[in-house]
């Protein structure tokens, strides 16, 4: 065999080899749909922001993309699908409500690309969106290949009123320090510690912990996962503010929630004091 280039996980499977040969043609084939899912006061229950998710329907049949992403991100791909998404996701933040945010994903391949913040905020500009409505979600990741440039991208994204959150918090390689040096507004931790929350006791003491270390810096705590009610509940006490989860709603087309967001809350009943 020759070189073999380095291949992500399940890159040389048959299915990867299949998908990555149609990938370059879909975005103009309009394959690809974006979906939103609300960020919820956890206690109101109001959306005060939705994230945003790719979806690719190949065929028919969707694939998830934790599938793609990584093959979009080996081909090159992912830089225009990101302009793509965000073009999206300026235009329906009319129908998301007038007041509310647009989280957007963004890999750690992306964010270090020569240039990439500056050209995310200005298609914001020309889209004519105020930077402060939106959101970019990253992972610890982005400081394993090249900190020092993705440090000064989120600066940048930062500095033109766009939020950082850290996302997946307390998995993969995160640890503590990372708070210390990653410029953010929000951190996401992890629905597998939220699993946790209303049975667990190592999960319950991560969770409380990171609420006081956000209430401490002064970064909004954000529970990914929330489920049931009595999770919700039990997070509020924690001291966390913000919630997303099936509870609240799961990813649907814009669309879905034209109306539905910021003066209505969207998931019932009151959480507990
Ligand atoms: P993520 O950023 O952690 O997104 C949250 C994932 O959790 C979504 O899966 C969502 O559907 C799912 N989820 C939300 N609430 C619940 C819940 O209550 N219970 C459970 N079990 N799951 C919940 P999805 O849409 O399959 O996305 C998977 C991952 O793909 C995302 O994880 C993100 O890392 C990546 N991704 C999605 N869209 C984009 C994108 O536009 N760009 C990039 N770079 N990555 C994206
Ligand atoms: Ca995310
Ligand atoms: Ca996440």
């Amino acid at each position: 065999m020759g070189e073999e280039p380095a291949a992500s996980p399940g890159a040389a499977t048959p299915r990867a080899a299949l998908l990555r040969a149609r990938l370059p043609g879909a975005c103009a084939r309009g394959e690809f749909e974006v979906e939103y899912q609300p960020i919820c006061d956890l206690r109101s229950g109001r959306a005060l922001g939705f994230e945003a998710l790719l979806r690719w329907r190949d065929a028919g049949a969707l694939v998830p993309p934790d599938e793609f992403i990584p093959l979009a991100e080996e081909s090159g791909d992912i830089a225009a699908l990101s302009d793509w998404m965000v073009a999206r996701a300026c235009r329906d933040l009319a129908a998301l409500g007038a007041a509310c945010g647009v989280s957007l994903n963004v890999s750690s391949g992306q964010l270090v690309e020569p240039g990439f913040a500056a050209r995310f905020v200005e298609r914001l500009r020309a889209a004519g969106v105020d930077p402060a409505r939106v959101s970019v979600e990253v992972t610890e990741s982005v400081l394993i290949r090249e900190p020092g440039q993705a440090i000064a991208a989120l600066a940048h994204l930062r500095g033109a009123g766009v939020r950082v959150a850290i996302d997946d918090f307390g998995t993969g390689f995160s640890s503590l320090a990372y708070l210390r040096e990653l410029p953010c507004d929000v951190v996401k931790v992890d629905r597998s510690f939220v699993a946790g929350a209303t049975q667990d006791g190592v999960s319950q003491a991560i969770l409380e912990a990171i609420a006081q270390i956000g209430r401490r810096i002064g970064v909004a705590v954000l529970a990914e996962g929330v489920e049931t009610q009595d999770q919700r509940d039990w997070l509020a006490q924690a001291g966390f503010a913000l919630g997303q989860g099936y509870l609240f709603g799961r990813p649907a087309p814009a669309d879905h929630w034209s109306g539905r967001s910021a003066d209505a809350a969207i998931a019932s009943g009151p959480a507990a004091e």
